[in-house]
C-alpha cells in the first residue's frame, strides 16, 4: 500500500513504509534501503543534538530526517518566536532589511529627506514609514508597542507571501513524472526549520550596541543572509525534489517577494493607524 510510505530514506528521498523492525522486545533492526542499500534513516538512534548540529552544517540528510521521520509537532512554536525575533530585529531598526530600506530611501540617521532623488519609484510613497520612530517620550510605551505589532504583522505578511510564492513556482515545475504531492503544512514545517538560521543574527541583537560601525553590522547580516539562503535552499530541495535551478530560482523569487510585501504593509498599517 503506497498510503503507508509515510517515511523517506534519508540517503535517496525513496518512500518507505517503516524505519526500523522489532524482534522481540530488546532486538530492533534497522530498515535497509533496497534502492541506495544504505540504512534508511540512521538518525533515529542518534542523539537530538548530533542531528542539530548536523542541521545547522546544512547536512541534507538530517533535513530529511526532520520533515520526513519525525513528527516535528513543535514546528508551530518554533515558527512564531523566529518571527518574534525577526520582528525584534526590525523593530529595534537593526537588521538587513532596515540596512536596505534606508540605503534605498537615502535615509541619513533615520530621517528620510524626501528631496532624495535617487530614490527608486516604487519606494517614493513608502520611504516615510521606515523612519525611525521618536522614542523619546518615555512615558508612551503603548506607541512602542503598537510599533512592535505593526513590525510583527509587516514580518508575518512577508513570510506567508514567501511560502505562497514559492508554493506556487513549485507547483508550476512539478514534473508530471513526480507521484508525491507536497503539502503546504509541510512547507511550513520546512519554512521553520530553514528559518532556524535568523538566529545567528542574534549575537548582533543581543551585544551590538550604539558603538558597533555601520560595516560591521552590514557584513554580519549579509553573512547570515548569505548563510541563511543556502539553508531554505537545502530544505526546499528535499522537500520539492526540484533541479538545482528550478529551486535556486523560486526560493530567489519568494525571498524578493518577502522583501516587497514587508515594505508595502508597514506604510499602509501606519496609514491606518495614525
Ligand atoms: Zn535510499
Amino acid at each position: 500500500m503506497t498510503e503507508n510510505k509515510q517515511y523517506r530514506c534519508v540517503n535517496c528521498g525513496k518512500p518507505h513504509s517503516a524505519l526500523y523492525k522489532t524482534y522481540g522486545p530488546t532486538l530492533l533492526k534497522l530498515t535497509k534501503c533496497d534502492k541506495c542499500k544504505g540504512i534508511v534513516d540512521k538518525y533515529i538512534e542518534y542523539d537530538p543534538v548530533i542531528v542539530m548540529i548536523d542541521i545547522v552544517l546544512i547536512t541534507k540528510e538530517a533535513q530529511w530526517h526532520v520533515l520526513y521521520n519525525t513528527e516535528f509537532k513543535s514546528y508551530w512554536k518554533l515558527f512564531i518566536i523566529l518571527v518574534m525575533v525577526e520582528t525584534y530585529g526590525l523593530w529595534r531598526r537593526d537588521s538587513l532589511f532596515n540596512i536596505a530600506v534606508d540605503s534605498l530611501c537615502g535615509m541619513r540617521n533615520g530621517s528620510y529627506n524626501n528631496t532624495h532623488t535617487a530614490v527608486p519609484e516604487i519606494l517614493k510613497d513608502q520611504c516615510w514609514a521606515w523612519e525611525q520612530q521618536d522614542r523619546s517620550n518615555d512615558n508612551d510605551l503603548f506607541i512602542m508597542e503598537k510599533d512592535f505589532y505593526v513590525q510583527f504583522i509587516s514580518t508575518f505578511s512577508g513570510i506567508v507571501m514567501f511560502m505562497m510564492i514559492l508554493h506556487g513556482l513549485m507547483k508550476l515545475t512539478k514534473p508530471l513524472s513526480s507521484r508525491y504531492e507536497v503539502s503546504f503544512l509541510r512547507v511550513v514545517k520546512g519554512f521553520s526549520l530553514a528559518n532556524m538560521s535568523i538566529l545567528f543574527t542574534l549575537p548582533m541583537l543581543v551585544w551590538g550596541n550604539t558603538e558597533t560601525s555601520q560595516e560591521t553590522k552590514t557584513i554580519h547580516y549579509l553573512l547570515v543572509f548569505g548563510y541563511s539562503f543556502m539553508v531554505f535552499f537545502n530544505v526546499f530541495t528535499v522537500i520539492y525534489e526540484r533541479s538545482t535551478l528550478a529551486t535556486l530560482s523560486a526560493v530567489a523569487a519568494a525571498s524578493l517577494a518577502r522583501f516587497l510585501a514587508s515594505l508595502y504593509v508597514t506604510p499602509a498599517l501606519r496609514d491606518c493607524i495614525l
